[in-house]
């Protein structure tokens, strides 16, 4: 029988699948130095959150453990209700992952970087439909299909046989978002996107993740230091110093009124 899905469906559904990013009791020590301190937080489905904090504080580290490019050194990292820094043996104890158990997982997570690290050796359609043909195993004819609804989406639809070299920074970024969508991830970590872009170029990048963020339930994990960007997009906002978190809440509240003098003192840095 065919029910109909009320607002209060979804809500429970979306409830029932869990938190979409678990940290439990992160620990990450680089020699003598511990960048992250025993965090703990989750992320629900579709939630898009920011990580702000002064410089150092741990914020890339978390993006980079997502992407499987670091290794924790304490506690279990879960995406989707599956360890994500662990893999189950025969028992079903968790045990360090392995590269393969790795590479399956990393599938569900994209990462657009700071510097944006297209192949400069390949046109803008070849960047975004390599991974998909050889990590997903799509035809190329169908990779292409995807690419260019997504170069309609970050507007770039005329420039699919253009060279990296030939774009400029912010025409770059959006390519490179467009490489990350291509793969379907269900997370979408930003790392500082358009901190490397002249000003000018800054609004578009930031108006083409806006439309994804509105058009979209991808969730989204996003370290930026562009705070009115921050209140845009994002639904919470996590501020951390040392690798901890010191005060969360949505942008209105955190940035109008924040709780915790360190806060204060980061916000009339950046604001
Ligand atoms: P944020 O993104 O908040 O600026 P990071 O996560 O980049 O902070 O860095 C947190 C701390 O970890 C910094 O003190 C940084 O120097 C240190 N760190 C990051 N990566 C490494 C590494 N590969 N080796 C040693 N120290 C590192």
């Amino acid at each position: 029988m065919a029910t109909d899905t009320t607002a209060a469906q979804v809500e429970t559904d979306t409830q029932a699948l869990g938190p979409v990013v678990n940290f439990d009791k992160v620990v990450k020590r680089y020699g003598e130095l511990t960048v992250l301190d025993e965090l703990d937080f989750s992320v629900k489905p579709g939630e898009r959150v920011t990580l702000i904090g002064p410089s150092g504080s741990g914020k890339t580290t978390i993006l980079r453990l997502l992407m499987t490019l670091e290794k924790v050194t304490d506690g279990v990292i879960w995406v989707e209700g599956e360890p994500l820094s662990h893999m189950r043996d025969s028992g079903g104890e968790l045990v360090p992952a392995n590269e393969a158990y790795l590479r399956q997982m990393r599938k569900r997570i994209g990462m657009v970087f700071q510097q944006f690290n297209l192949f400069p050796n390949m046109n803008v359609l070849r960047n975004i439909t390599e991974a998909p043909v050889h990590v997903l195993g799509l035809s190329k004819d169908e990779a292409a299909v995807r690419a260019r609804e997504l170069l309609e989406l970050v507007g770039l639809s005329d420039k699919e046989n253009a060279h990296p070299s030939k774009l400029s920074g912010g025409q770059q970024q959006r390519v490179a978002i467009a490489r990350a969508l291509a793969m379907r991830p269900d997370i979408l970590l930003l790392d500082e996107v358009t901190s490397a872009l002249d000003p000018e170029l800054v609004a578009d990048v930031q108006n083409v993740l806006r439309d994804i963020a509105s058009s979209t339930d991808i969730t989204m994990l996003i370290v930026t230091h562009e705070m009115h960007f921050a209140r845009d997009v994002s639904q919470r906002v996590l501020m951390f110093d040392k690798g901890k978190i010191i005060e969360e809440g949505t942008p209105e509240r955190l940035f109008s009124e924040p709780r915790e003098e360190r806060t204060q003192k980061f916000l009339r840095a950046v604001l």
